[in-house]
């Protein structure tokens, strides 16, 4: 637990929160903010600032609870899709230190965008470019 995280003190209860999913390792709960009803957040238990930071297990067990409520959210606010993603770093639009996957309600003619919105615009980059970073992105993981 982090002093001063307010999901962890969701978490631990010292916070109020439309609590919608726990178990050993994870909880969920409404945003507090939604952008469309439904729009909830997967956390994990203990405190994480970014996907990376996560063991392997805590990886794990957040997609899980992700992979449980996407149909049970969708049923419960007769949603259509939904997006799932994660804003990973402060320069991509995370304002909670403490990791979080949220999973947005999509209705048909809702006027809302795909995840691909994140971006500006689109790169430009030839099948070489591609190339190269790729290798670059497999020689990391060696
Ligand atoms: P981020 O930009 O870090 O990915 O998203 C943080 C999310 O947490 C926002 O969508 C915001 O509405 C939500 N949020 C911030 N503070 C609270 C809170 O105290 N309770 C709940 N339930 N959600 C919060
Ligand atoms: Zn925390």
């Amino acid at each position: 637990m982090s002093e001063d995280c307010i999901f962890c003190a969701i978490v631990s209860g010292d916070q109020p929160g439309h609590v919608v999913y726990e178990d050993d390792s994870t909880v969920a709960f409404l945003d507090a903010n939604p952008l469309a009803p439904g729009h909830t957040l997967v956390v994990p238990r203990d405190h994480h600032e970014r996907v990376q930071d996560m063991p392997d297990d805590v990886a794990r067990d957040v997609f899980r609870t992700i992979h449980r409520l996407v149909p049970r959210i969708e049923d419960a606010v007769d949603a259509d899709a939904t997006n799932v993603g994660f804003n990973n770093g402060e320069t991509a639009g995370q304002v909670v230190p403490h990791v979080h996957g949220h999973v947005v309600p999509r209705f048909e003619g809702d006027g809302g965008r795909p995840i691909h919105a994140v971006a500006a615009s689109q790169e430009d980059l030839d099948d070489d470019e591609l190339a190269a970073i790729a290798e670059d992105v497999r020689s990391a993981g060696e």
